[in-house]
């Protein structure tokens, strides 16, 4: 795909990539000696939006493997069969400040996070099988899920770092020897090398992305992949502990959760909007890729993604208010209630209740357009229900057309 072709999105992006291209090229990695012989003019951003559609430009078609990408999906994984609480006793939730090699380990043996090497090798070492090829498989089967199509592995790859990878079996003796790893230490490392060498397009990265965005249901299969907290979770930890000693640097600038790896690509989230795949195989001096950084704090400048810009004001969730003397007050709410829904309807209702004009008159909550409500919306309107009924007025709800 050129920047000529497809839609205004396509060519959105296009002329994104177009500007990163002028960033610092970075430097390819080349600890894993296959890593060294990706193209580093190729250059790939595809998006792709939780209602499921794609756009892509550049190379999104070429394949890479996902190294560190993996992490966020392999650890929702592992917190999906083990919850918070288990998982946790053995990897933490803290940005380590330090690059994603560094021997984080305290002294019971818990890495910081598990994004970086030492928490993803821990994190990983805990999926659910009988075996090591039985719990690769099921890692290859939830980052495919994530992906909407089944994953190869890349044979030279992972034969690559499983020749080169000292530093990581180490820190997997490491976590051994402070008593927190199940495995052998060398069969725990391979798994994670296995993870790393799963091969993706760009497109595909932001298809995964897509599906934390969009709670953990791939919106392009509409597979449900992991939960709703267990995305959200995910998500959290992407935000603060992504982009490694880069992370705070990333989280003022961008503000979106990401992760990258040092083939070059990066995955990046706008939760409920969409999820962004990058790629550029020059790294800069944290690990990510450089030109992908580029283009990710471009596109979020120029249209606003960050986590904390100022959010459109929500519409207010009271559609109409009829005063008629005959059938009372009839209140009309519409659209999605959350909290602040639920807060503008109460402080409404509150209004009416001490108008000395409506005094007595009946009132009628009617629901029947609202979409969906949260459970703490639907009790905090309960309580507005019965706090006008405590004041002697006659409420009828109509309820939510489901
Ligand atoms: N497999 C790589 C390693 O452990 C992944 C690191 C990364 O992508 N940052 O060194």
């Amino acid at each position: 795909m050129t920047s000529s072709d497809g839609n205004p999105v396509d060519r959105a992006l296009a002329q994104v990539l177009a500007r990163a291209a002028n960033a610092y090229p970075g430097v390819v990695a080349d600890y894993i000696p296959e890593l060294a012989s990706a193209d580093p003019a190729s250059a790939a951003i595809a998006l792709t939006s939780t209602s499921g559609h794609l756009y892509a430009a550049g190379d999104h078609d070429v394949a890479f493997t996902l190294q560190s990408i993996s992490k966020p999906f392999v650890y929702s994984l592992v917190l999906g069969q083990l919850g918070v609480d288990r998982l946790h006793e053995h990897v933490g939730f803290e940005p380590s400040g330090e690059p994603f090699n560094a021997i984080s380990l305290d002294d019971a043996g818990r890495p910081a996070n598990p994004m970086i090497n030492a928490g993803a090798i821990v994190t990983s070492a805990l999926v659910d099988g009988a075996d090591e090829a039985e719990r690769f498989e099921s890692i290859r089967a939830t980052l495919s899920a994530f992906a909407g199509r089944t994953l190869e592995m890349d044979e030279r790859v992972y034969a690559s770092e499983a020749a080169t990878g000292e530093r990581n079996r180490a820190l997997a003796h490491l976590a051994r020897a402070a008593g927190n790893l199940a495995r052998h230490p060398d069969d725990a490392a391979d798994g994670y090398f296995r993870q790393c060498a799963l091969l993706v397009t760009t497109t595909d990265v932001s298809v995964m992305g897509a599906t934390l965005a969009n709670g953990g249901v791939n919106p392009v299969t509409g597979m449900e992949v992991v939960a709703p907290s267990v995305a959200r979770r995910t998500l959290s930890l992407m935000a603060s502990c992504g982009m490694y000693d880069h992370a705070g640097e990333w989280a003022y600038r961008v503000g979106m959760p990401a992760k990258s790896g040092v083939s070059g690509g990066i995955v990046a989230v706008k939760p409920g909007q969409f999820g962004i795949g990058v790629y550029s195989p020059g790294l800069d001096a944290a690990g990510n890729s450089s030109r992908g950084v580029a283009a990710l704090t471009l596109l979020a400048d120029e249209f606003g993604l960050h986590l904390l810009e100022h959010p459109a004001t929500p519409a207010t969730s009271v559609d109409r208010l009829i005063h008629d003397p005959v059938e009372g007050i009839t209140v009309v709410l519409r659209g999605e209630l959350a909290f602040t829904g639920v807060e503008h309807v109460a402080f409404e209702i509150a209004r009416l209740l001490t108008d000395n004009d409506l005094a007595g008159s009946a009132l009628t909550l009617d629901t029947s357009s609202v979409t969906r409500i949260t459970p703490a919306a639907e009790r905090l309107l309960d309580a507005v229900v019965a706090q006008a009924r405590a004041r002697g007025r006659s409420v009828t709800v109509v309820p939510l057309d489901r």
